[in-house]
């Protein structure tokens, strides 16, 4: 079959590799649908660990075409979105229910094959069932989604909450739905490319701003911005410095600032602890999915989240190494890789 390897940092291509057979407690799924991710950029020029040679994509849906001997309660023909994250389940950690902070934590499309290829092997544990009804491109949404919805949880969103986003990429707008569905009424997303702007409006934000047009601080918490004193949530979703900043000035007094943008590693920002200790702030980090992928998978199939406008194109697998190895086009939001087409 074929599949996208990362055969060594920087090194990308198509290979035909064996299709797997699956392990006593795997699914073997015919791939449908995946994402492609900033993530898998950052796998290519080694900016992320990850452990090559192996076939990238994480954000996947398909087919169970063949289970193994020890798998129960799911049989060939059903549709499942993977949950790439395996945690170990015995490290202090993971005994603790942070499963996401496990320090043995492998990834499907990290460490192990993913779902750039024409088949996957899932452990059934991360395999969650979503109907066969469903658009199989928005299966492959289910993964970002959940991490979006756990950065949703840990910001403690409320009817009638105020909300800034800043960054408007896939998981910004993601989170734009899910803070407007978790009860904010107030959500203004941040985000320099105006076709993003617009989107966002027409996805449920109530207002945006240009951050290149101007000190976007001063516009939404100034004394006669659109939020004067600040919001109740700021939501870093750009994985800039700059944004990060912000996000401390934005929040109010008692506020919550949520980090669910990914900073180079080593990368320094500026903030003030004396006005995080006088505004009582509460700085909180998101890292991926903690138990939201059944949630996720249940709003993808609920049609509650508008997921076609986020898709900018369609691919193939041939089509893919070139399109991990440059940086994403100007307005792009999602690519899909489609390893049927
Ligand atoms: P993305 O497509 O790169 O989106 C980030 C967006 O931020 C860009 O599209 C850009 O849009 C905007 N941006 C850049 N500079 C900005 C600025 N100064 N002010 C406002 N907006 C700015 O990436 P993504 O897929 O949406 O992911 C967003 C971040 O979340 C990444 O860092 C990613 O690694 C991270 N992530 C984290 C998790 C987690 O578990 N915590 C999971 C998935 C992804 P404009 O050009 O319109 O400004
Ligand atoms: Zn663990």
């Amino acid at each position: 079959m074929k599949a996208v390897r990362l055969e060594a940092v920087g090194d990308i291509s198509v290979r035909d590799v064996e299709v797997p057979e699956p392990g006593p407690d795997d699914l073997l799924v015919q791939v449908e649908a995946c994402g492609i991710c900033g993530t898998d950029r950052h796998l290519l020029h080694g900016e992320f660990p990850s452990a090559p040679p192996v076939t990238l994509g994480h954000e996947f849906c398909g087919i169970v075409v063949k289970v193994g001997s020890a798998v129960h309660g799911i049989k060939p023909g059903t549709r499942v979105t993977g949950d790439p994250n395996i945690s170990c389940g015995r490290c202090p950690q993971c005994q603790a229910g942070r499963v996401n902070l496990c320090r043995n934590l492998r990834a499907i499309g990290i460490h192990r094959d993913g779902g750039f290829a024409e088949y996957v092997l899932v452990p059934q544990r991360q395999a969650f069932e979503i109907p066969l009804g469903l658009d199989p491109v928005h299966g492959a949404f289910c993964e970002p989604l959940a991490c979006c919805l756990h950065g949703i949880d840990m910001a403690g969103i409320r009817a009638g909450s105020t909300v800034v986003v800043l960054g408007g990429g896939v998981i910004g707008l993601l989170t734009v739905q899910l803070a407007r569905l978790a009860g904010a009424t107030t959500v203004i997303l941040s985000t320099r490319q105006a076709s993003k702007r617009r989107l966002a409006e027409e996805l449920g934000a109530t207002a945006t701003v240009d951050p290149a047009a101007g000190d976007i601080v001063e516009a939404i918490a100034g004394l006669s911005g659109l939020v004067p004193d600040g919001v109740d949530v700021a939501i870093e979703c750009a994985g800039v410095s700059e944004t990060v900043k912000q996000s401390t000035r934005l929040a109010k007094a008692g506020g919550t600032v949520v980090i669910l943008g990914v900073l180079p590693r080593g990368e320094k920002v500026e903030i003030e602890p004396f006005d995080i200790l006088f505004r009582e702030l509460r700085v909180q980090g998101s890292f991926i999915n903690p138990f939201v992928h059944r949630r996720a998978a249940d709003l993808v199939a609920s049609g509650a989240i508008e997921i076609d406008r986020l898709i900018s194109r369609r691919v193939t697998l041939d089509e893919a190494p070139g399109i991990i190895a440059n940086p994403a086009l100007p307005g792009e939001i999602k690519v899909l890789v489609i390893p049927s087409s």
